[in-house]
């Protein structure tokens, strides 16, 4: 299978990092969502790391301007949709709401195309099991930044055929991405372990052991990993996280990976990491700093 055109469902943090590389890949590439401003920042954001690209000399104004004719943003999932070979969902970590657009998908689109979700956590299985092509549903779980990240991981689940599992292989290298392959289990090989080491360390935060920039660099210099947990936390979004913790907890039902009070408490404030430039760190203009109010 060839592919030429994408849809992408969800226009925040990884529908956007989804669509600039398809974009980037040559493929035309449509944008769906319910919100009209995500729809703009994707966009925006998008066009301003590309624009950073030229200025470092990685890419030429003529890339840019032949990947951005790649680009479609729309508010009409029928129109977004049609004519796509494979469809990227990547909306907020709740199941119901998957579920219910994987059957609005199922119901609009031939039985041929491919649907994909990139969950973080969620059963793939259930997801696909509310469409009438089980077999033809997967999952494709991308990492943030997605332009920089190089891994994908392909997550199989009972119903799944192997030529969707090739599909995705080759969509993946496509995109210039590692695949690994892994079982459909709650938090697949990634996830599960990321946010326990996250809501630990707000855990730790908590209990006053260190500062969040001396947790992370302990983590950093200590134990040789890129990022500190909080300033991932950060990064990937708090709500994202505790989503993918309470999604966990419910899974193996264990009260264990519910998330730490602190990080619902900052959720609730609205307080989201990068992307609301407060989290567990204040962000100005991408420089981090300790928070003394938390
Ligand atoms: P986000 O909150 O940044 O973006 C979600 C987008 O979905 C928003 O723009 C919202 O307007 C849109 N949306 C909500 N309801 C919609 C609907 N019915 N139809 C279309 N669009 C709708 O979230 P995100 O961080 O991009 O996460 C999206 C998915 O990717 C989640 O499943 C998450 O677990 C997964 N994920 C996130 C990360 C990360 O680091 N943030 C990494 C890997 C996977």
């Amino acid at each position: 299978m060839k592919v030429k055109v994408v849809a992408v469902i969800g226009a925040g943090t990884m529908g956007a990092g989804i669509a600039q590389i398809c974009a980037q890949r040559g493929w035309r590439t449509k944008i769906f969502d319910t919100s009209e401003s995500s729809l703009q920042n994707s966009l925006k954001n998008i066009n301003s790391f590309w624009e950073k690209g030229i200025l470092r000399g990685k890419t030429t104004r003529d890339q840019l301007i032949s990947w951005s004719e790649n680009l479609e943003t729309h508010n009409d999932i029928a129109k977004a949709v049609s004519n796509a070979d494979i469809v990227i969902e990547a909306v907020p970590e709740i199941l119901s709401l998957k579920k219910e657009i994987f059957s609005e998908l199922d119901n609009i689109l031939p039985e041929k195309t491919i649907l994909v979700t990139n969950t973080s956590s969620l059963s793939i299985s259930e997801i696909a099991n509310s469409t009438n092509r089980p077999d033809r549903v997967i999952g494709m779980h991308f990492f943030n930044p997605v332009p920089i990240m190089k891994l994908i991981e392909i997550v199989r689940h009972e119903k799944c055929s192997k030529e969707t599992i090739k599909i995705a292989e080759y969509v993946g290298l496509e995109l210039n991405k590692k695949t690994i392959l892994v079982n459909d289990y709650p938090g697949f090989a990634t996830s599960r372990l990321g946010v326990i080491l996250g809501n630990e360390a707000i855990k730790m935060l908590s209990e006053g052991v260190a500062s969040a920039s001396d947790i992370d660099t302990a983590m950093v210099l200590g134990y040789k990993h890129p990022i500190g947990p909080l300033e991932l936390t950060d990064l990937v979004g708090l709500d994202v996280r505790r989503d993918i913790l309470n999604n966990l907890a419910n899974s193996f039902s264990d009260d264990s990976y519910l998330p730490h009070p602190l990080l619902e408490k900052l959720v609730e404030n609205g307080n989201l990491g990068i992307k609301t430039n407060k989290g567990i760190y204040n962000w100005n203009n991408g420089v981090k700093q300790d928070r003394n109010d938390l």
